[in-house]
C-alpha cells in the first residue's frame, strides 16, 4: 500500500509473523518467516528476537547465498549480539554452510547511515524482551528563514560565496516503526509522535482481549491509542500487528467506530496479506 507516497509492503500478524518492507528505500524491518520480497532486501533491521519477528533470518541469509547476491546486513539490538552470533554458529554447524552476512549491533543513541542516504536511529520500545524501534531520518540543507525574502538574483549571488552560513542542516523523521511495544513508547519518544509516517503496533482492538491482558503480553490496545489521540502529530499513522482473531471487516469496523475524528483521517490499517 502507499502512504504519503511511500510504498509499504510485507505483512504483520500478531504472534505469527511480521515483515515491514520499504521497497523504494531498500530496507525491511523484522522477518518472522522468510518471504520472497525480503530476499530482495540486502538490509533488514530487527526490533527484537521473538520468533515471529526474527524466525526468518537464517533462511534469508541462505537464500541470498543461493541466489548469489550480495551477503545481507542485519541491524540488531545490541543486547542480542552474542545470542545472534550463537544462533548462526549453530546453524553453520548443522548446515555446513557459511550463511554469510554482516551484523550491525545498534542501541538507542547510535545511528547508521543507509545506502539510500537516510539515517537509521533506534529507540527503546518497552516490550517483554529487549526491543528497539527504528526511525529513518532525512537530512537536507535548507535556506535559513531569515534569507527567504531575498530576491532570487541576490540570493544566487550571495549563495555562491556564503552557502554554508546561509543554510542549515534540517533533519526530518520520515518514518518510524515501533516494533512490539507498550503504549508508553508514544509518551516517551518524541520521534514516534513526530515521524511523518508511523507504523505502530496495535495487536488488540476490542474487549475480546482487555487492556490489562494486552499489557501483560507487552502489546498495545486500540483503546490506549484512542485515549492518547492528541499525542500523535504524525501525518500518517499505520496500525499493524493485529491479532488473527479479527477479520479484515472487524478491523475496519472497529477502527471506524473507535477512532476520534482528529485521528481517523490519518489512520490506515496495515492489512496486507490479510484474510
Ligand atoms: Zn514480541
Amino acid at each position: 500500500m502507499r502512504v504519503l507516497g511511500v510504498e509499504i509492503g510485507g505483512l504483520s500478524i500478531g504472534g505469527i509473523e511480521t515483515f515491514i518492507d520499504l521497497p523504494e528505500w531498500k530496507v525491511g524491518f523484522d522477518l518472522g518467516r522468510v518471504r520472497e520480497a525480503a530476499v530482495q532486501r540486502p538490509l533488514l533491521c530487527f526490533t527484537h528476537a521473538h520468533v515471529d519477528h526474527l524466525g526468518g533470518v537464517v533462511s534469508h541469509a541462505a537464500l541470498r547465498h543461493l541466489r548469489r547476491v550480495e551477503p545481507p546486513t542485519y541491524v540488531i539490538p545490541r543486547e542480542n549480539e552474542a545470542a545472534f552470533a550463537a544462533l548462526f554458529a549453530a546453524w553453520r554447524e548443522l548446515d555446513r554452510s557459511t550463511l554469510e552476512h554482516r551484523v550491525v549491533p545498534l542501541a538507542p543513541g547510535d545511528e547508521f547511515p543507509l545506502p539510500n542516504k537516510l539515517l537509521l536511529r533506534p529507540f527503546r520500545s518497552p516490550h517483554r524482551v529487549a526491543t528497539q524501534g527504528y526511525a529513518l531520518w532525512s537530512r537536507k540543507r535548507k535556506l535559513r528563514p531569515e534569507f527567504a525574502e531575498l530576491p532570487q538574483s541576490e540570493l544566487d549571488r550571495r549563495m555562491r560565496t556564503h552557502a554554508a552560513e546561509m543554510t542549515e542542516l534540517v533533519e526530518t523523521p520520515e518514518f518510524a516503526f515501533s516494533g512490539d511495544t507498550l503504549i508508553e513508547l508514544v509518551e516517551r519518544e518524541e520521534v514516534v509522535r513526530r515521524a511523518r509516517i508511523l507504523v505502530l503496533e496495535c495487536t488488540f482492538l476490542d474487549e475480546r482481549v482487555s487492556v490489562a491482558e494486552c499489557r501483560s503480553k507487552g502489546h498495545t490496545h486500540l483503546d490506549e491509542i484512542v485515549e492518547r489521540a492528541e499525542l500523535f502529530l504524525n501525518e500518517a499513522l499505520v496500525l499493524s500487528h493485529f491479532s488473527l482473531r479479527y477479520t479484515r471487516n472487524e478491523v475496519l469496523e472497529l477502527l471506524d467506530r473507535k477512532l476520534p475524528p482528529s485521528l481517523k483521517p490519518r489512520v490506515t490499517p496495515f492489512l496486507e496479506g490479510w484474510r
